[in-house]
């Protein structure tokens, strides 16, 4: 049976691979310090024999007995609210955290796929990204410990292969969404579901034409597969390419969720980017990968997921938005 680690894995994105992996038939080793993880993403696993769950940083060194075939490493702090309230954590997952995984996949002599982000790009002047653009990052804002953080990541993982030959992989994840993303996360589409539901009016920040593309967690997950599968080494965007204004995104959270609440304007974050859209032609031609689930049905499922939560999940706002959070 292959065994496979997979860190940050009481995470959105990390609960959805434990879950896949266990589907495809691995030994599932999930790890998470469950800083911003949450072990309810992952409980119905715990029952399950080929799941084993270790609480620990990765960031201080990693030990697994026995052997390793393959390494995902997906923790790491992910909205820029978590990025002000926890920046040293975030800069150390993306270096430290993926040094000593490196380490352990040389070791196990293990494949190692590390979750990189849109993020490189900064605040791109090229658009849509495309993999061989380099970015317009600002490494002092409040971004830097995020963007700078995965930037090393990606040049560390590039030299463990050249100079060690290890076998590693890198995606460049873009928006995505889904069940079990933090409610009170900060992120938008969290945060305009969770304002809907409690009847508050919807915080857009800035004028709202600044642009994401969202892709549904279920399509990232088999883009995420198929790079590990495959022999491709150089960074691949998996997103899905349908652009849409967050002033827009808005109203269609108000249709879908049927609230009368309005849309408020705050003030847009320091080096939020203006504009996001994955070029995925290389995840077409290496993976054989597109996104198949359209905004619509994705959000369905998402809002359904919110919906089932309960009051004291809803009602537990850490911060109420960027601007309250560095005021306080
Ligand atoms: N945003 C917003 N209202 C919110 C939260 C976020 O208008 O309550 C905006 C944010 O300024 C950004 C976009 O939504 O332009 C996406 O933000 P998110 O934090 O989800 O992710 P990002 O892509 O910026 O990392």
């Amino acid at each position: 049976m292959k065994r496979v680690l997979i860190t940050g894995a009481a995470g959105f994105l990390g609960s959805h691979l434990c879950d896949r992996f266990m589907e495809e038939g691995y030994e599932v080793i999930g790890m998470d310090n469950l800083i911003t993880g949450n072990l309810k993403n992952i409980e119905h696993l715990f029952p399950l024999e080929r799941f084993s769950f270790y609480h620990h940083d990765v960031s201080k060194f990693v030990h697994v007995s026995g052997e390793l075939d393959y390494i995902l490493h997906f923790a790491s702090p992910a909205s820029p609210i978590d990025y002000l309230k926890i920046p040293i954590q975030t800069l150390k997952v993306g270096a430290m955290g993926t040094h000593n995984l490196l380490g352990l996949a040389k070791e196990k002599n293990a494949r190692i796929l590390v979750a990189s982000t849109s993020e490189v790009y900064g605040d791109p002047m090229v658009h849509p990204q495309t993999e061989d653009y380099w970015g317009n990052v600002n490494p002092i804002g409040p971004r830097g410990v995020y963007d700078e953080a995965k930037r090393f990541q990606e040049a560390i993982t590039m030299a463990y292969h050249r100079f060690h030959g290890l076998e590693t992989r890198i995606v460049r994840i873009f928006n995505t969404y889904g069940p079990r993303m933090r409610l009170n996360d900060g992120r938008v589409l969290p945060a305009f579901i969770g304002q809907a539901l409690r009847g508050e009016d919807l915080t857009v920040f800035g004028d709202g034409t600044q642009t994401r593309s969202f892709c549904f967690v279920d399509d990232l997950i088999e883009g995420i597969y198929r790079l590990l599968m495959s022999d491709y080494v150089e960074p691949v965007n998996v997103g899905n390419p349908d652009e849409i204004s967050i002033r827009d995104f808005a109203e269609e959270i108000i249709k879908l969720t049927g609230t009368d609440q309005k849309v408020i304007y705050q003030p847009l974050p320091q080096d939020d980017p203006m504009q996001r859209q994955p070029d995925i032609t290389r995840a077409r031609e290496v993976l054989g990968w597109a996104p198949k689930v359209s905004r619509a049905e994705g959000l369905k499922v998402t809002y359904a997921y919110f919906k089932s939560l309960s009051e004291d999940d809803l009602y537990k706002v850490e911060h109420k938005s960027f601007d309250d959070y560095i005021k306080r």
